[in-house]
């Protein structure tokens, strides 16, 4: 069969499974081994080798099944696995940027990205760190400098749902000898594909919709061979934030059906955002999906489908927020995205990134993961939960 013509939701079934050689089992197992049996003569091993199975901080059996996966469905060479999401993007950064190197960064990303790049990369290692506000080409343009290494962008990102237009900025990222790195959390690999938009590489976090179910975590770089390379060697072999062979195996069982899941995310969210702007009590919405959203445009561009997650404000102070989340029946409130179970966070004013966030966040927001639950039943649980806050 010509593997180029096999479509994504088969590759989602079918790639980095196999038959096990020793039981015939048509699943891989979980190998559950810290450790491999050593060569005959290991005096010529590269201890250090993350391509081969000696020790499992270098790199295991499940781990390597879900490589291949991941490196399939983003249409990349290589990918490498990582225990958390923020591993796999400090491991980027570590391995990427030097003491005279320079970064541009979008100015609102995931809080950890803000504290590595805002703080202890500067900080520590002297690190130069722009940060723009990436929706923007121009303040890209303007920040470039001669030892800018790295253009990193989140899009959709997180926790405002802005989108940055990969293809424009792989072109300055190339007209400046910088790499494009793009944390494609929100979007997975079903709805956004930024290799073939022009970055080098492709951040995940696992934990959310590749994973799919909220009980594991993981990260995931994709993109050439001769980069992902370098990021096992320097990061993953010695930073030591590997992945559990069976926290692999659940992702590589969650990602079988990432397709249906986000087709499913998608439209039920897109009728939530609909709901919402409608809503009387509701001071704003944003969601890619929406003709307000800033970079609707793009997101159309740029995506199949806009993904599961909403962020909005009431049209009032904290209390009403809280009392909000609290009168909600069914909707978790609780940190993560991309669960089956729809999850709501209420994120106050005293956010530490709050100044740079659009002007309707600045009373605090609401960032809520649209689940797989009946999307009426959403949103009923929405609607009563209103209408208890007096507003
Ligand atoms: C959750 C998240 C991360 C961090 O992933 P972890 O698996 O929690 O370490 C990074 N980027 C985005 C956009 C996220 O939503």
């Amino acid at each position: 069969m010509d593997k180029e013509k096999i479509a994504f939701r088969t590759k989602c079934i079918h790639t980095g499974n196999g038959i096990d050689k020793e039981t015939g089992s048509i699943r891989r197992p979980i190998t559950m081994a810290n450790s491999y049996r050593l060569p005959e003569d290991a005096s010529t091993l590269d201890w250090s080798d993350p391509n081969q199975l000696v020790y499992t901080r270098n790199t295991s059996a499940n781990q390597i099944y879900l490589q291949e996966k991941l490196a399939d469905l983003e249409g990349g060479e290589d990918c490498v696995v990582l225990g958390t999401g923020v591993a796999a993007l400090a491991g980027v950064f570590f391995t990427f940027l030097d003491q005279d190197s320079h970064i541009i960064c979008s100015n609102v990303s995931y809080v950890a990205v803000y504290r590595l790049l805002h703080e202890y990369f500067p900080d520590k290692y002297g690190v130069e760190v722009t940060l723009v506000d990436t929706a923007n080409l121009d303040e890209i343009r303007k920040a470039l400098r001669p030892n800018t290494k790295i253009i990193h962008i989140e899009t959709p990102g997180n926790p405002t749902t802005r989108v940055s237009d990969i293809a424009e900025i792989s072109q300055i990222a190339k007209s400046a000898s910088a790499l494009l790195t793009v944390d494609s959390t929100f979007a997975s690999p079903f709805l956004q594909r930024p290799l073939q938009l022009g970055a080098d590489l492709v951040i995940h976090s696992l934990t959310k919709y590749i994973n799919g179910h909220g009980d594991s975590m993981g990260g995931a770089v994709i993109g050439r061979k001769e980069h992902i390379d370098k990021i096992k060697r320097q990061a993953m072999v010695n930073l030591g934030g590997a992945i559990s062979p069976f926290n692999a195996w659940l992702i590589m069982r969650g990602a079988v059906t990432l397709p249906l899941r986000m087709k499913q995310h998608s439209e039920s969210a897109m009728k939530v955002a609909h709901f919402l702007e409608s809503h009387p009590a509701v001071a704003f919405v944003a969601y890619p999906g929406l003709k307000s959203h800033p970079q609707h445009d793009i997101a159309k561009k740029q995506m199949t489908m806009f993904s599961g997650v909403i962020s909005f404000g009431l049209k009032g102070d904290v209390s009403a927020h809280n009392t909000f989340v609290n009168s909600l029946a069914l909707i978790v409130p609780a940190v993560s995205i991309g669960h089956d179970e729809s999850l709501i966070v209420y994120t106050g004013p005293k956010d530490e990134r709050n100044h740079f966030y659009p002007e309707e966040f600045k009373n605090g927001h609401l960032r809520f993961s649209v689940g797989l639950e009946e999307a009426d039943d959403i949103i009923n649980d929405l609607e009563q939960a209103l209408e208890k806050c007096g507003l």
